[in-house]
């Protein structure tokens, strides 16, 4: 079953008088439990192509649908209800909020769905046990390292269970060890539980790990 496709895409803004298009002409189809890395050099409009794809942000031109249905049609209400069920996102500077301790960072998305309390400690304490963060979920984000700080946000990413994980550089800021464990768990979490992840990188090695290449120019 295709998760995502998305068919002769592009995005422009406009730049004073100017017109940039910062992605153009772009297609490309994930099956679920796909594992696709986006690879290009910086500017090539790998971040707004992600954006795209994970409903944040309209196309100028071209469709993304995802799981089969068409993001096009759909208002702004509904784009917001398929990005919070359907997809998560990781993002290279994490993206934690400072005031919340991991337990609440992780189960963020959750409460602001309307989970009870109760349920979204328990489901939080469960996604941090699988990033193995269970040893920190009192703490506040300033007192982890890169490589956990980016591990409780994959684990925020996935704890309403998204078909679709978007990650923008998730190594981006880590060193090669925590860069390589914290692919390794997209991986694992792509392998064991099934999510189509579909990520950028401007690390070869980092791009070398998915089983599907797109490259922008
Ligand atoms: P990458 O992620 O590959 O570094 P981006 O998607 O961030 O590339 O950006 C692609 C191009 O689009 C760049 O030239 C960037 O400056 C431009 N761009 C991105 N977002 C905006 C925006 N909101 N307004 C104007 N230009 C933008």
């Amino acid at each position: 079953m295709s998760v995502l496709a998305v068919h002769d895409v592009y995005k422009r803004y406009a730049r004073g008088d100017r017109e940039i298009a910062a992605v153009r002409g772009v297609s490309l189809s994930l099956d679920a439990g796909a594992f696709a890395a986006v690879v290009g050099p910086s500017g090539c409009g790998k971040s707004t192509l992600l954006h795209l794809c994970g409903a944040m942000d309209r196309p100028s031109q071209g469709e993304v649908s995802l799981e089969g249905r068409s993001l096009a049609t759909l208002d702004d209400d509904h784009l917001t209800r398929i990005r919070r069920e359907r997809v998560g996102f990781v993002f290279q500077f994490f993206n934690l909020l400072p005031t919340l301790t991991v337990a609440e960072n992780i189960g963020l998305p959750l409460l602001l769905a309307g989970d009870r309390a109760d349920t979204v400690t328990q489901s939080a304490a469960t996604c941090a046990e699988r990033v193995g963060l269970s040893h920190r979920l009192d703490h506040f984000p300033q007192q982890l390292s890169g490589g956990e700080a980016q591990r409780a946000a994959i684990a925020r990413a996935i704890i309403h269970g998204p078909v679709l994980l978007i990650a923008d550089e998730p190594t981006g800021n880590l060193d090669s060890d925590n860069g390589a464990l914290v692919l390794d768990l997209l991986r694992e979490l792509n392998t064991d539980a099934g999510v189509t992840v579909l990520m950028a990188t401007h690390d070869a090695s980092v791009a070398a790990g998915a089983a599907l290449l797109v490259r922008m120019h």
